[in-house]
């Protein structure tokens, strides 16, 4: 199956930095057999819809509100994200769940939002370190599945140890493959026959040197990239490693 790269810029790239990363990302895309997108801070939306004209590299939201419009100030919607040129949104992001308290109930109703304004989501779950000490990962993670997709669930799921987010300490071979057929029988029991096929990404210091290893495991569709989609070659080594899992082998 052809993976999904997804980068998540976080707070980070102002106007120039934006362009200097999409520009490069634009040319080395061409021919990749991997479904690639950016998640820029919403401010450089429409600049780099912009940029991004007419290649495969499609732009998704860091996050969206639940409610179409109103008195939230600061916020922005599902629509006017799709309006800026987002195709895509990060939901539940756990820097989200941990900074700004939000609940498996809140991120379910950034689902229906973003699903409603024709934004695919990616929703992100994952155990802290503590949980993971105390051999309750599967148990966590299998709650924030129930709790943060709605039964007819459309979209990507993002498993993301938290621990190793943005640490450079990425997760064992061993771990990643328990933990990722224990989502994906989760995601069965939950959504039926669509869970058999929903894109269950890796994240957590994903990079060039371990990405060809960790695409390679088996329900593994993809990976959700912070640090390492900041930089365009790193970003693009690791869709070329992406390319090598999945492309098809070439008719001689
Ligand atoms: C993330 O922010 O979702 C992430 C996985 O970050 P990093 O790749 O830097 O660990």
């Amino acid at each position: 199956m052809r993976h999904l790269i997804a980068g998540n810029w976080k707070m980070n790239g102002r106007l120039e930095d934006g362009s200097a990363i999409a520009v490069p990302l634009r040319r080395g895309a061409d021919g990749l057999f991997v479904d690639l997108v950016i998640c820029p801070p919403a401010t450089l939306l429409l600049t780099l819809s912009a940029v991004l004209i007419g290649s495969p590299v499609m732009l998704g939201a860091q996050d969206c509100h639940a409610l179409p419009h109103g008195a939230h100030t600061g916020d922005l919607s599902a629509a006017m994200l799709r309006d800026a040129g987002a195709t895509w949104a990060i939901l539940g992001h756990s820097e989200r769940r941990a900074n700004h308290g939000e609940t498996d109930a809140m991120v379910q109703a950034k689902v229906q939002a973003a699903r409603k304004a024709g934004l695919r989501p990616i929703v992100c779950v994952g155990e802290t370190e503590a949980d993971r000490a105390a051999g309750r990962q599967n148990a966590v993670v299998g709650a924030q599945l129930i709790g943060s997709l709605p039964a007819d669930f459309e979209g990507v799921v993002a498993y993301e140890p938290v621990w190793a987010i943005g640490t450079g300490r990425t997760a064992t071979e061993a771990d990643v493959a328990a933990m990722h057929a224990y989502v994906r029988a989760s995601l069965v029991r939950h959504l039926g026959l669509p869970g058999q096929t929903t894109r269950i990404l890796y994240g957590g210091s994903v990079k060039p040197s371990n990405a060809g290893a960790l695409l390679a495991l088996p329900d593994v569709g993809g990976a959700l990239v912070g640090g390492a989609s900041l930089n365009a070659a790193d970003f693009l080594a690791i869709a070329q490693a992406a390319h090598e899992v999945a492309a098809p082998p070439v008719a001689s």
